[in-house]
C-alpha cells in the first residue's frame, strides 16, 4: 500500500482511543475544527485512486435506498443484487458479499460511482460536523484510511488545558 495507516492491535486501539478522548476535551467546536482541518490537509497529498483501502478492506452498510439506486443505475434487479453481490451481516445489516468490493475496478475506480452507497460517499466522515458524536468512526478508520491515520497523529500533539 502506498500510504500507511495505524497498525491494528489492541495496544494501538487503546492508544488511538486515548488520543481522541484527550482531544475531545477541547469541546466539540474546537475538536471538529481540528478534524475538519486535518481532513483538508490530508487530502491535499493523499489520492484515493492510489489507495482504495476502504473499498478493499471493509464494506459499507447498504440502506434500502442504496440498493434501489444501485439497481436502477446498474440495471440489475434488487433480487440479483441481493443474491449476487450482497449479504446480511451478524447485526442484520446488508453489506457487500466480498472484499474488495464487487464494484471496485483494478484501477481502483468505483464502477458505480454516480450511484454508490451513501456510506461510501461520506467515507471517511472527517469532513462532517459534530465530530465528538461520531468519534468512534474516527477511531475505527485510523486502521483503514491513511487520511484518518494522519489526523490522529496530529491530534496526538493536542494537550487541552496546557
Ligand atoms: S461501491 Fe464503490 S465506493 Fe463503495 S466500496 Fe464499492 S467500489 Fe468503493
Ligand atoms: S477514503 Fe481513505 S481509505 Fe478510502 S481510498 Fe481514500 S484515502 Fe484510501
Amino acid at each position: 500500500m502506498k500510504y500507511s495507516v495505524h497498525t491494528d492491535s489492541a495496544e494501538n486501539r487503546q492508544k488511538v482511543h486515548d488520543i481522541v478522548e484527550n482531544a475531545k476535551q477541547l469541546g466539540d467546536e474546537a475538536f471538529t475544527s481540528l478534524v475538519n482541518q486535518g481532513h483538508e490537509e490530508a487530502f491535499k497529498s493523499i489520492d484515493c485512486l492510489s489507495c482504495g483501502n476502504c473499498c478493499s478492506k471493509h464494506s459499507p452498510i447498504l440502506l434500502q435506498s442504496d440498493l434501489e439506486r444501485i439497481a436502477k443505475g446498474t440495471g440489475l434487479s434488487i433480487t440479483q443484487l441481493l443474491t449476487e453481490k450482497v449479504e446480511m451481516d451478524e447485526d442484520g445489516d446488508f453489506i457487500f458479499n466480498q472484499q474488495p468490493c464487487p464494484f471496485l475496478g483494478e484501477d481502483l475506480y468505483c464502477s458505480i460511482y454516480e450511484f454508490r452507497p451513501d456510506a461510501c460517499a461520506e467515507f471517511p466522515h472527517s469532513d462532517r460536523k459534530s465530530q465528538s458524536e461520531i468519534s468512534d468512526l474516527l477511531e475505527e478508520n485510523a486502521f483503514v484510511c491513511p487520511a484518518i491515520s494522519q489526523i490522529i497523529k496530529t491530534l496526538e500533539n493536542i494537550h487541552p488545558g496546557i
